[in-house]
């Protein structure tokens, strides 16, 4: 029987990667598709011999052609990590919108079920916690994190739309702060900056008193619910993330724990509209998909810090991605 085709967008980045090896894993003939404005062909590299594997370099906010036919699309494709999307804010909005109306035409034409990769930023500084589904968010518009956040949530708002006037055979996944190896050691988020530190022997820097909280998912766990998702039928949002909520000044904590560096944790300030607190409610996801994660943050801490130990010297010194 011929193989089940599936196009993953940004899937030379950290989750797209993940999930190219998923669904090679389980029999799928993969396509992945990447700018690599943020992404690094090495965390696929490992693929470009198999026979079930291809790549295509294309900015997906321009026309997206796929020959032949397509049963499933993953639309992963973002920048992801606050810094990033900072310095590229214009691409960011451009890739939520243009690139999502893009790939809901493409699914529209080939009849592809489509994932799109939300994420737990639509509820911006939350009101409600832990977040439900049905909770509308606390969002600024015109704030630094908007061109993020806004984006994401006309990429749901014309996701839906797809669904509703076209048919569209549409899923939602709202994705809590995950992490893990192929993680970006310079993207500026929490994890890989404190790793980075500790293992430059810097200061770990905790923004603002360190009292915001956020909840930290293995990407194995992640990338296990979005597969899940998928192959389910429902197609409202849904989130997916790690209810275990700790204070960033904990997760410090851990870091100099795991990592045994002697250096202190200093205090910057708070980025404008960081959110407070973090915590996904995973009811919907433990019922209709049976899924809740299973690796603890200890374990996922240590393989990840062993990855980054693992990296060449000069990618702990590297400041800026190659690519902007
Ligand atoms: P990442 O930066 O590692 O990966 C994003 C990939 O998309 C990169 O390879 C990048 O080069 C590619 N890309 C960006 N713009 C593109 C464009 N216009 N055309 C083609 N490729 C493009 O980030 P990630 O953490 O893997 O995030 C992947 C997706 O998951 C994003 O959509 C992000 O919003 C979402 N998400 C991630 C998290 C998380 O904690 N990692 C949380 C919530 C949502
Ligand atoms: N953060 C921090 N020090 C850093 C990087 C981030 O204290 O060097 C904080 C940041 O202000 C936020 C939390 O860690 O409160 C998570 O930040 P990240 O960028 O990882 O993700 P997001 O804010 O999108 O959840």
């Amino acid at each position: 029987m011929a193989k089940q085709r599936i196009l993953i967008t940004g899937g030379a980045g950290f989750l797209g990667s993940h999930l190219c090896d998923r669904f090679i894993k389980e029999g799928f003939h993969v396509i992945a598709m990447d700018n690599l404005i943020t992404g690094d062909l090495r965390n696929i590299e490992h693929l470009f011999k198999h026979p079930d594997f291809e790549f295509y370099h294309h900015d997906v906010s321009s026309f997206v052609h796929v020959p032949g036919e397509l049963h499933y699309i993953l639309h992963f494709a973002s920048p992801a990590s606050p810094i990033d999307y900072l310095k590229i804010p214009i691409q960011t909005l451009k890739v939520g919108s243009l690139g999502t109306h893009n790939l809901l035409g493409l699914a529209r034409a080939k009849k592809a079920r489509i994932l799109v990769a939300s994420t737990s930023e639509v509820y911006g500084d939350p009101l409600v916690h832990p977040q439900v589904e049905e909770y509308y968010g606390n969002v600024n518009p015109i704030g630094p994190r908007g061109v993020y956040d806004e984006a994401k949530r006309f990429q749901e708002a014309i996701t839906m739309a797809y669904h509703t006037y076209h048919n569209v055979d549409t899923r939602i996944v709202r994705i809590f702060n995950t992490y893990g190896p192929r993680m970006r050691l310079n993207d500026g988020r929490v994890l890989p900056a404190f790793i980075g530190q500790a293992l430059r022997g810097e200061d770990l820097t905790v923004f603002g008193d360190g009292s915001q909280t956020r909840s930290f998912c293995y990407v194995d766990d992640e990338v296990d619910g979005i597969y899940r998702l998928l192959m389910s039928d429902y197609h409202l949002p849904m989130n997916i993330g790690n209810p275990g909520e700790i204070t960033i000044k904990e997760f410090a904590e851990e870091i100099v724990k795991l990592t045994g560096t002697k250096q202190k944790i200093v205090y910057k300030p708070l980025p404008q509209d960081d959110p407070k607190q973090r915590q996904p409610n995973i009811t919907k996801a433990k019922e209709i998909l049976g899924w809740e994660p299973k690796v603890s943050r200890s374990e996922g801490l240590k393989i990840t810090y062993e990855y980054f130990k693992s990296l060449p010297q000069e990618v702990l010194y590297q400041r800026d991605h190659k690519n902007f």
